[in-house]
């Protein structure tokens, strides 16, 4: 007998009617007619069921310090790092987990399941990276915490020397985090960025681990490092394994320029992860009018056959005080600042908070196939568009066949004479037939 059987779904892709059988925390069938015994059978009513929501660029050390010493008065990236400075000194293990955790409970909440987040390690304590190691811990029965190693200040800008935050960093990794980070604009000259770049894809290859730097987050379109990122991971065979986040100079990059890197991009397997919410916010503060929009180039990195991904970045941090660890929100956001309305566009802004970061990641069991691990989310919509669209409700979330998280229909009642008793804002766009 099954473990649980969900009838009734609609998938990602477009299928209907869809049965998704579990059994022993993995899905074991999907197929549109399925009658099976089962301790427990949901009927989905038509809604999407779609797997777990993914996040690929997060900062979890800093979330939920919103307030902390003092608010952002001005809401700038140079008020946000001076706070940051400010509040580093105060931190301490258990507040950081305390957040964390309190993050993590909102992420279940809505169906975000597996988040890559950079930590800061240029802290002789590694107090934050102690933090997250015991939140990883915590959280493992519901998420998949990825944590990378993240030389805030500068891999070579230590105050006792260029190979003091290469210490911590390595100490980091000793540690158990997962993956080796970067911020190679952030270096004092373009040559120091690019030696950052090629040490830490050193250390990667040496360690058999997988990079994600912030790379290019900057207006400056002479800022190139994921051009030496991408060759680094030639150089060293790290295809698929190698991450460029942010890479927002590509957005003021001159057109001749970027029509030789994308291609190379692309040959190198290089993932992007590009931060909407965050960038449309940061970017083109220098600018009077025309003001850019400082996203990178997103439908023509995927046009070239690249993954890319949306990450949420930072929620009710220094630098940004919005944010609930909804990517439906930073999906929404990306198809609006990528001008990504296509109806097949779209849909990929979805996949970008979904399979894309999956592959980031590099998730095992990942998806809605017979073998893959039953997590899943059931939401209040139709079809991805719509879901994009409504910010739709996550009406039941499941992890490993369980059900961690669940919610009412959101409908609202109306009162109005000759009016429909209630609205919950959906809409059948089928087509009328001719
Ligand atoms: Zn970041």
């Amino acid at each position: 007998m099954l473990d649980l059987l969900i009838q009734n779904a609609t998938l990602a892709d477009g299928r209907k009617g869809v049965c998704v059988a579990v059994h022993d925390g993995r899905i074991v069938e999907v197929s549109s007619n399925l009658s099976a015994t089962a301790h427990e059978i949901i009927d989905a009513q038509g809604h999407l069921l779609s797997p777990p929501f993914v996040d690929a660029h997060f900062h979890m050390d800093a979330t939920l310090s919103f307030g902390l010493p003092r608010v952002n008065q001005s809401g700038t990236l140079l008020e946000g790092i001076s706070l940051w400075g400010e509040l580093k000194p105060m931190l301490t293990h258990d507040a950081l987990v305390k957040r964390a955790m309190a993050y993590c409970d909102w992420a279940v909440a809505k169906g975000l399941l597996a988040i890559r987040t950079h930590v800061d390690v240029c802290d002789p304590r590694l107090l934050a990276v102690d933090a997250l190691m015991e939140v990883k811990r915590k959280v493992a029965p519901f998420i998949d915490l990825q944590l990378v190693a993240f030389p805030q200040d500068g891999l070579l800008r230590g105050k006792t020397g260029p190979q003091e935050h290469f210490d911590t960093l390595k100490r980091a990794l000793d540690l158990g985090v997962d993956v080796v980070g970067g911020i190679p604009h952030f270096e004092r000259t373009m040559a120091d960025g690019a030696l950052s770049v090629k040490l830490l894809c050193e250390l990667a290859a040496q360690r058999g681990l997988r990079v994600d730097m912030h790379c290019d987050e900057s207006d400056d379109p002479l800022s190139r490092h994921i051009e030496t990122l991408t060759y680094e991971t030639q150089r060293l065979g790290l295809q698929g394994r190698v991450t460029g986040s942010h890479l927002t100079s590509m957005h003021s990059m001159d057109n001749y320029y970027v029509r030789k890197l994308i291609p190379l991009m692309a040959e190198a397997d290089v993932h992007v992860v590009s931060n909407p919410l965050i960038n449309i916010t940061l970017q083109g503060r220098h600018d009077t009018y025309p003001k850019r929009r400082g996203m990178t180039r997103v439908p023509e990195l995927l046009a070239a056959g690249i993954n890319v991904a949306f990450g949420q970045d930072c929620v009710m941090d220094p630098w940004y005080s919005l944010g609930s660890g909804d990517m439906l929100e930073v999906a929404h956001m990306g198809l609006h600042v990528a001008q990504m309305t296509s109806q097949a566009a779209m849909r990929q802004c979805f996949e970008a908070v979904t399979q894309n970061p999956a592959k980031v990641l590099g998730l095992e069991g990942y998806g809605i196939r017979a073998g893959c691990y039953a997590d899943f989310v059931i939401l209040q919509a139709n079809d991805p568009v719509e879901a994009i669209r409504l910010r739709a409700n996550r009406l039941r979330v499941y992890r490993r066949g369980k059900l961690i998280a669940h919610s009412s229909e959101t409908v609202s009642t109306l009162h109005m004479p000759g009016r429909p008793s209630n609205t919950a804002m959906k809409h059948d766009s089928t087509p009328l037939s001719d």
